[in-house]
Order: structure tokens, then sequence, then C-alpha cells
């Protein structure tokens, strides 16, 4: 009898993959007419939410371990970007393995951006993250460590350039250096982000 029941569920799982679809719109909760669309990289699989507030919603109803990666992306005028996906990976039953992604938006809060969220949690505790990293703060690094920060007293952590500028906003009289193979404008690029997130939180 196990035989059998094992076969009969066997047979009707691949006999189309409309049972997968509708399976991974209902546990993801998407709508009924999602199907995945190729040029965003996803498959029946693998769906992309609008922002790190939907995958929460996922993530708040069906777990998964939370990952991220660096990405490069093109804008609409031809120019590249580097984004940091975040990928939930959940086992749904009857599909198996299945990815929520989007691209983590870190900009102020008054844009929606929050990182006390569930997701973001889990995520700043199974990521590595550069010691520039500060604990209060839940944001995965945006690429390789490539700057030194420096404090007046000269004491100095590394970090990516995220972590690195907001270490630096934190600090009075610190400073950027450059590690010797950071992509050309690191330091800079930490230095301008810092006064930035300076001027957000005193604003
Ligand atoms: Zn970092």
């Amino acid at each position: 009898m196990a035989d059998l029941s094992l076969r009969t569920c066997a047979a009707a799982s691949s006999t189309t993959s409309d049972n997968t679809l509708a399976n991974v719109r209902s546990a993801l909760g998407l709508s009924p007419y999602w199907t995945p669309r190729a040029e965003f990289d996803e498959t029946q699989t693998r769906a992309s939410v609008w922002s790190q507030l939907e995958l929460n919603d996922v993530y708040e109803r069906i777990g998964g371990t939370v990952t991220s990666r660096q990405v490069e992306r093109t804008d609409s005028d031809g120019i590249p970007w580097t984004a940091t996906e975040i990928t939930l990976t959940t086992d749904v039953p009857g599909v198996g393995t299945v990815e929520t992604f989007t691209d983590l938006y870190d900009g102020p809060a008054e844009y929606g951006y929050r990182d006390d969220l569930p997701v973001l949690l889990a995520l700043a505790e199974t990521a590595q993250r550069c010691p520039a990293a500060l604990p209060g703060n839940t944001s995965p690094c945006d690429g390789p460590v490539a700057v030194l920060v420096l404090d007046a007293q000269n004491a100095g952590a590394e970090g990516c350039e995220h972590h690195a500028a907001r270490l630096l906003a934190r600090l009075d009289g610190g400073r950027p250096v450059a590690l010797p193979d950071a992509p050309a404008g690191a330091a800079l690029r930490v230095f301008t982000a810092s006064g930035d997130i300076r001027r957000g939180e005193s604003a």
C-alpha cells in the first residue's frame, strides 16, 4: 500500500508545472496571476518581491534561511551598479526548495528603510560581516573589505564601503584610508557617504 501511494504522489506532482506554480504562489503569498519573468532572474521556484518589507512578510509567514550576495545590475540608462540581493530559501511542501529575493534598500528611514525587520535580523545572524559593521545595525556588507577607518588616535577597523561609512559617521576626527586592492575612489565614496549619514541623522 505504501508503495502505491508513493507512486501516485510522484505521478501527480510530475504531471504539470501548474501545481508547482499554484503551490509557490500560495506559499509566498504572490498574486494568483504571478508567472516567472526570466528577465528578472525568476523561475517557477524563484520569485522576486518589491522590497525587504515584502520579503519580511514571506519570512514571517513561512520562515527559511536568509542569505545575501552582491549582484551586478544595469539601470535603464545602461549604467552598471552593484546591488545587495537578499534571498530567503524555504522548503515548500509539494515543491521543494523555493527562493524569494529582493534588492536591499538601506536609504533613509523616511523612504521605508527599517533595519529591525526579522528577516534582516536573521540575515545579520548568519552573515559574516566585516570588522567595521556596528552591532546595532543589521545591514549586510556591500562588497569586499576595501577601506581602513582610523579614529583620531589612529586606531582602526577595516570594512566594506557600506559599513566603513557608517563607522566613520560615528567618529570625531576619523578618516578613511583605501586598502591596496580597493576599487578606485573607495575612500572618497566612504568619506562622502559618511557625511550624508551624519546630515541624515542630525536632520
Ligand atoms: Zn561590511
